[in-house]
């Protein structure tokens, strides 16, 4: 065991590295696994405290979403010491939650026996902006807008915002002056739209905004982007394309429109975003649906860390059986029988305000916040002492939680389990993690995390097989116990012809070829089970057998002494 590094000690590196560079510093103490920084950083950056603890894990999520499997890939090394300097670039989150870009260093030190992590944030914008006294500033566009909505009150027209893609990444591998000329080609181009009425901003981030006021539509929009991208072509081609690169553009139309300028450019900036995702280098249109969903999801996820904050409240389990598929027949008076062998916990959330919110709709915005990651630590607890309380009578039946791929790249799993399973004393045996068959699976850091889990004595079954992507190339390697058959899969391959019946017969084969057992989920009728019984599988799941129900319930209609 590591010494914990006496915390004054530390207040006092920061402040006398602080004395002597303009740098942020932070120090991290990798036993205690805690992190310290300075008032003045907690100023300037959207972190819990001066001092906060389960530190590998809280400092991911501050930081952009796209960077966190690089970021934890970068402190895994250094707190490892496999690299005992590292010089990065992230996205983090400063105290009006917007990202900035800043360069970190980290170093691993080893004082007297005590390991830490030294290290510095610097903000990484420190070039000189790019300016340009021909285009309109932040500050003109709202007092423009202003002035339009006093002499007109309702609004009709569109606006459109163009940001450079990969600025920040040409910046970075050419120069600052690389990106400031590729800012200057955009800025001319947008001047040029600058005729009936239209007027350019140039926002600071480099992100150009054209606004119009006089009724234009849609397609006015599609024109003013394609001139844009004209003229872009025509500098590439002008400068012997000495700098090429693409631009990704929102643009939004409204009509009679009362909204603020803020709420015009917060649409915009989520509409860009959505050209970003798609691929980059298009106009993407305004949405109003997606839009829609975006705050909801925005709406829940804030509801859900309320909940989290307030014990887990409004968070559940559910557990749906699972059963023999050799053992289930009908008896003569139609009484379907089973032997249950297992229970997936299931998780539900409900709220309020949301009342309850889909698995399939909340465990994805658990998953893009990084709160499945305390959610899914709650989870395993929560599972893990039902199980061992259900295991002093039938100490068989084995309890499967889903775990997932962010709980992988962004905790410490493995430690995690082996915690969940030393507070509950649950018999490892009896406890399946269910993970989701996904592209990564065979990566080669995620196939070390498996193994790990599988010498704790736990088992791993593969859910969803079917839906996707489907590479029966890694599921040797994995060890795992179970194939889980998607719903969506066994549904399509009974409704479909009987091509979809010879992948199923091929699926089972091969899965037990490698010493799997199958799983087959979605089962909806006793014609299911018929149809689908020839094809051996080793257990059923679904609706005929019971819906997830929670503890108490599944106890009493389905384990009987
Ligand atoms: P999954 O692990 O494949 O779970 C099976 C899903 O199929 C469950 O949906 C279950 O209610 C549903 N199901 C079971 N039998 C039938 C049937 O006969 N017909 C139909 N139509 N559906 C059936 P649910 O509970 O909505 O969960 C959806 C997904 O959310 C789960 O799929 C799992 O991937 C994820 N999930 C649920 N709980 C957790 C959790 O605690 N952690 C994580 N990471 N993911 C979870
Ligand atoms: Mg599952
Ligand atoms: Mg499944």
């Amino acid at each position: 065991m590591q010494n914990k590094v006496d915390s004054s000690i530390v207040k006092n590196i920061i402040s006398l590295l602080e004395t002597c560079t303009e740098s942020f510093a932070f120090v991290y103490d990798i036993a205690a696994d805690t992190f310290f920084i300075s008032e003045r950083t907690l100023a300037h950056y959207d972190l819990p405290g001066a001092q906060f603890s389960g530190a590998a894990r809280t400092i991911i999520t501050f930081v952009h979403e796209d960077e966190r499997v690089r970021c934890s890939g970068d402190i895994e090394s250094i707190i490892s010491n496999k690299k005992n300097r590292i010089k990065a670039t992230y996205h983090i989150r400063n105290r009006y939650g917007e990202y900035v870009s800043v360069e970190i260093r980290m170093l691993h030190l080893s004082v007297s026996s005590r390991d830490i992590v030294a290290g510095s944030i610097d903000p990484a914008e420190k070039h000189p902006f790019f300016e340009d006294e021909n285009l309109g500033s932040e500050r003109d566009a709202q007092f423009d807008f202003d002035t339009a909505r006093m002499d007109a009150g309702a609004l009709s027209g569109f606006a459109m915002q163009i940001e450079v893609d990969n600025l920040i990444s040409i910046s970075e591998r050419v120069g600052f002056e690389a990106g400031n000329e590729i800012l200057s080609i955009v800025a001319d181009a947008c001047k040029r739209q600058c005729v009936d009425d239209t007027k350019a901003y140039l926002f600071s981030g480099g992100k150009f905004l054209l606004i119009n006021f006089s009724g234009g539509s849609v397609d006015e929009i599609r024109r003013r982007y394609s001139g844009i991208k004209q003229s872009i072509r025509d500098a590439e081609y002008a400068s012997g394309y000495k700098r090429v690169f693409t631009i990704s553009a929102g643009g939004i139309a409204f009509i009679n429109d009362t909204s603020t300028l803020t709420e015009i450019l917060a649409k915009l900036v989520f509409t860009v975003d959505f050209a970003r995702k798609d691929g980059k280098d298009m106009l993407e249109l305004f949405n109003a649906r997606e839009y829609a969903n975006y705050l909801r999801a925005l709406e829940i996820e804030s509801a859900m860390r309320d909940s989290i904050k307030n014990k887990f409240e409004g968070f559940t389990l559910l557990f749906q059986p699972i059963v023999n598929a050799k053992a289930v027949g009908k008896s003569n008076s139609e009484k379907l029988s089973k032997i249950v062998v297992g229970a997936e916990s299931l998780l539900r959330w409900k709220n309020e305000r949301f009342g309850t919110v889909g698995a399939g709709e909340f465990i994805p915005i658990l998953e893009r916040s990084g709160l499945i990651v305390p959610v899914g630590r709650w989870v395993l607890i929560k599972a893990f002492a039902q199980c061992a309380a259900w295991n002093t009578l039938f100490p068989e039946l084995y309890v499967s939680v889903n775990i997932s791929f962010v709980q992988i790249l962004q905790s410490n799993l493995v430690s995690e389990v082996q915690i969940a399973l030393e507070r509950t004393k649950v018999n490892p045996k009896n406890i399946v993690l269910e993970i989701t068959e996904s592209g990564n699976i065979d990566d080669e850091e995620i196939q070390s995390v498996l193994a790990e889990l599988l010498a704790l004595g736990v088992k791993i079954d593969i859910d969803d097989f079917g839906t996707g992507f489907s590479n029966l190339r890694y599921l040797q390697d994995i060890h795992a116990n179970t194939l889980k058959l998607d719903y969506t899969f066994i549904q399509k391959a009974l409704t479909g012809d009987m091509k979809d019946l010879k992948i199923i017969e091929f699926i089972v084969g091969m899965a037990h070829a490698l010493g799997m057992t199958v799983c087959m989920e979605g089962i909806e009728s006793y014609g299911n089970v018929e149809k689908l019984l020839p094809f051996g599988p080793d257990k059923f799941q679904g609706y005929l057998f019971s819906r997830p129900v929670d503890a108490r319930t599944f106890a009493k209609e389905n384990l009987h002494t």
